[in-house]
């Protein structure tokens, strides 16, 4: 119950990928027969990127993870304007591989609005619309939340970007594969994309960047992905990358489905006393589920959860090692001790009703064992 943190790889990926580390190894950039294979199969995944968000296949660059493309976006296109402007517009809400690539870029001397999101996590255009000046070079703002799952009216935002001809990137990695994403719908010009949330392998990803944008590269060397990203390509990553895309487009309309069981979920644990929803509750993907309950600690709770068999986290996988708050669940206005009482449960392809059902009766007897020693309870 934590396809949010990563998924399995489809053994149909597993499949298309094993060929790449042995029998045809080849480096893309050489010239004779096992290279030349290489280089197809990676220019046939682009093709199946592009076509899961409605892109063409010369704006997907090959990354090394969502992380990087996130870094390589926002660093890309900020050192790259830095004559225009040096303003940049995101979220409170966004994750750390933006949040922290904007703090970083404060450090040299670039200039951040944090645009604050309501109760349910959602960003109002209105704000971002009213944050630009004429030295903004770029809005980032995340398609949907990895930890409260709220999407945001993107396509008003794009609308708004586009108007003052800012480039606009999103962080999509919760949203491809499990909603419609289309570029031109959305009206960014930059989105950045990771394998392994999508039933891909870990340590790949891809950014989208529009025909006419331009980022400053943030590795040099060897000139792959048109300058733009130096590194041997890892071919047996992108092709199973670009395998988890053609089936995502193909299953989206499964995914969607999952709303059922997650509000199912929802419904079933909102029934213990004390128990409230985090997020929105319609805007929201159809797999997360995001629940707190006063007086105990989301910790103990995954602990025990794990006891009964049961994958799920607190805030989001990247927080696990800290004791802070989610900066997410603060910007939604909750307090510390809310925060830490937070539980996040996001379905996959995997479960089942069955699933969620055993979750909805094990919580309960957690929960209330969990309060009985809590010093917080009264
Ligand atoms: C997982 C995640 C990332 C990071 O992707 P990696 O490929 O794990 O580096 C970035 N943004 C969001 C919203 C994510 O959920």
């Amino acid at each position: 119950m934590d396809h949010s943190a990563t998924t399995p790889a489809d053994p149909l990926v597993v499949e298309a990928m094993l060929p790449y580390f042995s029998e045809k190894f080849g480096n893309p950039s050489s010239l004779y027969t096992i290279g030349r294979q290489a280089r197809r199969a990676i220019e046939e995944s682009r093709q199946k990127v592009a076509d899961l968000i409605g892109a063409k296949k010369e704006e997907i660059i090959f990354t090394g993870s969502g992380t990087e493309s996130d870094n390589l976006a926002i660093k890309g296109i900020a050192y790259r304007n830095r004559k225009k402007g040096d303003h940049i517009i995101t979220s409170s809400i966004e994750h750390h591989a933006v949040l922290h690539s904007c703090k970083y870029l404060e450090t040299q001397g670039f200039k951040v609005t944090y645009i604050p999101v309501d109760k349910d996590g959602l960003v109002n255009p209105k704000d971002v619309e009213k944050a630009i000046t004429p030295g903004t070079i770029l809005i980032t703002i995340m398609h949907a939340n990895n930890e409260i799952g709220t999407v945001q009216p993107l396509e008003e935002i794009g609308k708004i970007a586009k108007e003052k001809n800012i480039p606009l990137h999103t962080d999509s990695v919760q949203t491809t594969g499990k909603i419609p994403v289309n570029v031109d719908t959305l009206g960014v010009s930059l989105l950045s994309m990771s394998a392994h949330k999508i039933y891909g392998p870990k340590g790949v990803g891809a950014l989208y960047l529009r025909k006419g944008t331009f980022v400053e590269p943030q590795l040099h060397g060897g000139g792959h992905e048109r300058n733009l990203r130096s590194s041997t390509e890892n071919v047996p990553g992108i092709v199973g990358f670009g395998k988890a895309c053609e089936l995502a487009k193909e299953r989206l309309p499964e995914e969607a489905k999952l709303a059922d069981l997650r509000d199912r979920l929802i419904k079933g644990i909102l029934e213990i006393k004390d128990s409230y929803l985090n997020g929105h509750p319609v805007k929201r993907l159809p797999n997360n589920a995001n629940v707190r309950f006063s007086y105990i600690e989301g910790e103990s709770m995954i602990l025990n959860l794990d006891m009964k068999g049961v994958a799920a986290s607190t805030g989001s996988a990247c927080s696990s090692t800290s004791l802070e708050p989610s900066h997410v669940l603060m910007a939604i206005g909750l307090k510390p001790e809310e925060a830490h009482g937070s539980l996040r449960l996001t379905i996959g392809r995997g479960n089942t009703q069955e699933d969620v059902d055993y979750v909805v009766s094990v919580l309960p007897e957690i929960v209330n064992k969990l309060r009985m020693i809590s010093p917080l309870a009264r």
